[in-house]
């Protein structure tokens, strides 16, 4: 790996800038995300900041069930932000659909549509478990090995 490469890596994992999205969330996981930033378990010693554009973002954290009427937003916000990007689910809901399972208004997994790179378990998980999930995305990024990046690859 060339210096300047190197670099970019180390930037990749020290500086996850993230943006969120609720596509059918209860709002229980939402409400777990904030206290991420905040002083007592302090996302930002691993470099997480809240974005408020897509365009400023390095990895979408997405909260709830897909729904049919999310559906295009997600999709939307997901082309808006710069490769390289990863995605990290956050709760059982884009998973499986959880409590929402069956209904006519899901339209997931979250998967069917966007790579996702990490799956963050719970309901809703616990503000530790999403920064370890942030953290890992980071990770991925700096190894260029999230499914965005290996797409890339594999079209050059
Ligand atoms: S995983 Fe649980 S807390 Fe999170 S959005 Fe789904 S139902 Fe709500």
């Amino acid at each position: 790996m060339n210096p300047f490469a190197k670099l970019l890596a180390i930037a990749r994992r020290k500086s996850p800038w993230i943006y969120t999205v609720n596509s059918g969330s209860c709002n229980g996981c939402d409400i777990e995300i904030g206290p991420c930033i905040s002083p007592r378990y302090d996302g930002e010693q691993i470099g997480m900041l809240r974005q408020g554009s897509p365009k400023h973002a390095d990895i979408l954290v997405v909260t709830g069930t897909l729904t049919r009427r999310s559906r295009q937003a997600v999709l939307d916000i997901y082309a808006q932000m710069p490769s390289p990007k990863a995605v990290v689910a956050i709760g059982s809901c884009p998973a499986s659909g959880n409590v929402f399972a069956g209904s006519p208004s899901i339209d997931g997994p979250l998967d069917k549509y966007i790579p996702v790179d990490v799956w963050v378990s719970g309901c809703p998980p616990r503000p530790q478990l999403i920064i370890a999930g942030v953290a890992q995305a980071a990770q991925l990024l700096a190894d260029g090995a999230t499914a965005d990046q290996k797409r890339t690859l594999k079209s050059c």
